[in-house]
């Protein structure tokens, strides 16, 4: 047995990151042990708690799991895997269920039921939401508290996962550090089954709608493990971010446009309707290319909610109304200004329908994996869903490898310091490698693409990584993710859903798969460019 010299055990399973995909895999394995381990205290750090949108279920009258599966479907270009829609889809029901038995309250209608919102690409009103647009905060909030009160789930705050740990060929735990804490030895935490749950990657991008410290490291970490990578090249920018030069940038939810909200340049022009039959309400990768070349022509993009909503922003939408009065905006008599922004990887660790990864010992939920729900392009309110569905299944698979155990004492000398972990923070986010980084994805691997900006941009990250000042473990998983992206998005030489090329703009039939990917081949593409 491998040893090391700081070494804790997890006496159970190990869950890596705190958003919806791994809370609620922590409650399902109750009371089964397990530690979740999360940067900074729950609540903090995860989009999870972000979420404006809601959660989509096919549970209202004259709706079907089959009629959300064929939506998931067609939103997905093509690729989406229709075993995993169908199974997914008709799991919604009960997984919404154990949400509200566990606490949210789910916004009902006088009858107590759910009241069902309705977003882009959906044919029915199917989103669970709660109070307008604060589904995600509320539905944290509520498996916060169960997850305190749960004593068979150790919550190990202030740490971050550098590497998974691998012995004669199985992910046997994971190292880590305190947040901040970038060059002194990790920490090893063994476990008898990891379960990475530690997001996407929007952080990779300069303009992005996700929190600091998702950037990328849990695919990173995965692949450089060795781990196959699923679709790395589909990335989903949201088109309507706030632009205030805030970063990250808050989010106008697309519930504005399904209100009836719309999209207008600088010289009050409505330019969505020539683009698209639904207008504003058209594919998110449509918008945001539509917004993304008004910008790029000198234009400003604006959101313009007065008619749609009026007054009644400020009540429907309270998130959105306290960003804009945030950035001395004022949605009732003037137009909100707005960009696209990296928001969503559709690509990630392949799982199969267990959860269970190419490497043994290691199972991926919610953004971090790629299942094959959401092909090209994820429909609206189709994460947090898979999140819960996947999160489910895998505590249903590795019950059977634990013994039931009902508490879990804290690990020793482990704990959050808000004034440590701020500064760290805050060190991190200005590392110049890292914005540099940044920069490079969402200049030349963004909502459009070429092969020559993809070869650039594969050139600098290796650039980066041989001489960034500061270069980490930690950063390695960002460039390796980066790596991943910009290798998988050369590939594939043909437009579909959120991948764009613009010298390769139409969807190819000898495209219509997914692309599986392995660190090493992406980094052989990156070696086989001159200077890379
Ligand atoms: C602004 C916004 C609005 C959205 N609205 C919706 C919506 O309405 N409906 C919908 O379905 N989806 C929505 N999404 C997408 C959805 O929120 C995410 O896909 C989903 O929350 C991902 O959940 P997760 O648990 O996988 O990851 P997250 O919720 O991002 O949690 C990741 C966790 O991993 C931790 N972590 C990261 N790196 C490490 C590390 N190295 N070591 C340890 N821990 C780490 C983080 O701190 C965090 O705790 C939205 C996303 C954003 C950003």
């Amino acid at each position: 047995m491998t040893t090391y010299d700081n070494t804790l055990n997890a006496d159970g399973a190990l869950i890596v990151g705190a958003g919806l995909a791994g809370l609620f895999c922590a409650l399902k394995l109750a009371p089964r042990p397990v530690t979740v381990i999360s940067p900074k205290p729950l609540g903090f750090g995860a989009s999870s708690a972000w979420a404006q949108g809601g959660v989509a279920a096919a549970i209202g009258a004259g709706d079907s799991s089959h009629a959300h599966a064929i939506d998931t479907e067609i939103a997905g270009a093509g690729i989406v895997d229709e075993a995993v829609a169908e199974s997914v889809t008709a799991e919604a029901k009960a997984r919404i269920e154990d949400l509200a038995r566990w606490g949210t309250p789910f916004d009902r209608n006088a009858a107590g039921e759910f009241q069902l919102g309705r977003e882009a690409a959906h044919s029915k009103n199917r989103i669970v939401r709660v109070e307008g647009d604060r589904a995600g905060y509320a539905i944290m909030q509520a498996m916060i508290a169960r997850v305190r009160e749960t004593p068979s789930i150790r919550v190990v705050e202030g740490l971050t996962v550098v590497d998974l740990a691998r012995a004669d060929g199985r992910i046997i735990g994971v190292f880590a550090r305190k947040l901040g804490d970038r060059y002194g030895e990790p920490v090893f935490i063994r476990a008898r089954a990891t379960i990475l749950a530690a997001g996407g990657l929007g952080g990779l991008y300069a303009v992005t709608t996700n929190p600091p410290g998702v950037r990328g490291h849990a695919m990173g970490m995965a692949a450089r493990a060795g781990a196959v990578i699923g679709d790395p090249e589909f990335v989903q920018f949201h088109p309507t971010a706030i632009a205030t030069g805030a970063d990250p940038a808050p989010l106008a939810t697309e519930a504005l446009r399904g209100e009836g909200a719309i999209l207008v340049n600088d010289l009050g022009e409505r330019f969505m309707p020539p683009i698209h039959p639904d207008a504003e309400l058209a594919p998110r990768d449509i918008v945001a290319r539509a917004n993304f070349r008004q910008i790029k022509s000198g234009r400003k993009v604006f959101l313009d909610t007065r008619k749609a909503l009026g007054a009644r922003i400020l009540t429907a939408f309270p998130t959105v109304a306290k960003y804009c009065a945030d950035a001395g905006i004022d949605p009732v008599n003037g137009m909100i200004p707005v960009t696209p922004a990296a928001h969503y990887h559709m690509g990630g660790v392949k799982v199969d329908e267990t959860g269970r990864t190419s490497l043994p010992g290691l199972w991926v939920c919610g953004e971090a994996s790629c299942t094959g729900l959401h092909g090209a392009n994820r429909l609206a309110s189709n994460s947090l869903l898979e999140a819960i569905v996947y999160g489910a299944r895998i505590a249903a698979d590795i019950s059977g490898l634990e013994p039931v155990r009902a508490n879990m004492a804290p690990f020793p000398g482990i704990a959050w310091d808000q004034k440590e972990g701020e500064a760290a923070e805050e060190q991190l986010r200005n590392l110049d490698a890292v914005q540099d980084l940044r920069h490079v994805m969402t200049d030349l691997v963004g909502v459009e693409r070429n092969a020559d900006e993809l070869k650039d941009a594969l050139r600098r990250i290796a650039h980066l990584e041989r001489t960034g000042r500061g270069v980490t473990r930690a950063f390695l998983n960002m460039t390796s993710s980066a790596t991943l992206v910009a290798a998988g998005a050369l590939k594939r030489e043909e437009s579909r859903g959120g991948h764009f090329r613009t010298d390769f703009p139409d969807t190819s039939e000898t495209w219509a798969h997914h692309t599986e990917m392995t660190l090493d081949e992406a980094l052989a593409l990156r070696a086989s460019l001159s200077g890379g």
